[in-house]
C-alpha cells in the first residue's frame, strides 16, 4: 500500500512541477521563484512522511486541530515549513502559532494581536500574509480583506511583535474566471510592495488555476488535489 501510494505521489507531483515549470516559462519566469505548498488537509501523517520523502518542503493545513495533530506526529522526523491557510478563529491563534510558520490567513485586526501576542509567548517569529478578498460581491461570510483594507492590515502585522509581514494569499473568485481577479491581486501587491518592500510572497494559484497564478506573478501555490487526489474519495 505504502509503496503504491509513494508512485502515486511521486507521479502527480511530477505532473504538477511540470505545469508549474510550463508556466513559468510561458510567463517569462524562472520556475525556481515558485515554491510549491502541497496542501494536504484530510490526508493523513503518513502521506506526509511519503511527500517529505520525495522532495516536499513545504505543507499546507487548513484546520486546527488537524494541523496540530499532524504536526505533532510528522516535524520531529521532517523538517517542513508549516503554511496554515484555512479560516482562522481567534481563540485558536494561539494553538496555531506554535506549530504553524506561515499563517496564510490573516484577514483582522484581532487575529494580528491575538497572533502577536501567541508568537511572543512562544518565542516565536511568525510569517504573515494578508489574505484578500477577491470576490466583487458583497458577502455576508468574508474571508480575507477587501482590496482597501490591504494597506491598514498590512501595516498592523508590520507593527505587531513577534510577527513578519510576507506578503499577500488570495483564492479566485468562486465560479469566476481566476485570471482578471489575480491581476487585480497583482495590483494590490505591486501597491503593497511600494510601502513594504520585503513583503513580496504572492501565494495564488491551487489545483485548478495555477498557471493564472504563476502568469500573474505568483511566488507560491497551493496545491491539494492534483497531488493527493480528490479530497472524500475511498482511496
Ligand atoms: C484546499 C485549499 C487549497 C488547495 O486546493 P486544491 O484545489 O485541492 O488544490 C489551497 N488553498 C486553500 C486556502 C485551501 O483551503
Amino acid at each position: 500500500m505504502t509503496r503504491q501510494r509513494r508512485a502515486e505521489l511521486a507521479d502527480n507531483l511530477a505532473r504538477v512541477r511540470e505545469r508549474i515549470e510550463q508556466a513559468a516559462r510561458t510567463a517569462g519566469r524562472d520556475p525556481d521563484e515558485i515554491t510549491l505548498v502541497v496542501v494536504t488537509k484530510t490526508y493523513p501523517a503518513a502521506d506526509l512522511d511519503l511527500l517529505a520523502d520525495l522532495g516536499v518542503q513545504h505543507v499546507g493545513e487548513n484546520r486546527h486541530p488537524e494541523a496540530a495533530d499532524k504536526h505533532a506526529q510528522v516535524a520531529g522526523v521532517h523538517p517542513l515549513v508549516w503554511h496554515f491557510v484555512g479560516g482562522l478563529q481567534t481563540n485558536k491563534a494561539a494553538a496555531v502559532a506554535r506549530y504553524a510558520d506561515v499563517v496564510e490567513s490573516v484577514d483582522r485586526l484581532a487575529l494580528v494581536t491575538a497572533l502577536s501576542t501567541a508568537a511572543l509567548r512562544a518565542g516565536r517569529e511568525l510569517d504573515c500574509l494578508v489574505q484578500v478578498d477577491l470576490e466583487l460581491e458583497q458577502r455576508e461570510v468574508r474571508s480575507g480583506c477587501r482590496p482597501d483594507e490591504v494597506p491598514a492590515m498590512a501595516e498592523a502585522v508590520a507593527e505587531a511583535e513577534g510577527l513578519r509581514l510576507g506578503g499577500l494569499m488570495a483564492l479566485a473568485p468562486l465560479g469566476a474566471e481566476p485570471r482578471p481577479a489575480f491581476e487585480r491581486l497583482a495590483h494590490v501587491a505591486a501597491h503593497l510592495r511600494t510601502e513594504h518592500p520585503d513583503a513580496g510572497v504572492l501565494s495564488a494559484g491551487m489545483s485548478g488555476d495555477l498557471e493564472a497564478g504563476v502568469e500573474v506573478g505568483a511566488t507560491h501555490v497551493r496545491i491539494g488535489r492534483a497531488v493527493l487526489g480528490e479530497r472524500g474519495r475511498s482511496r
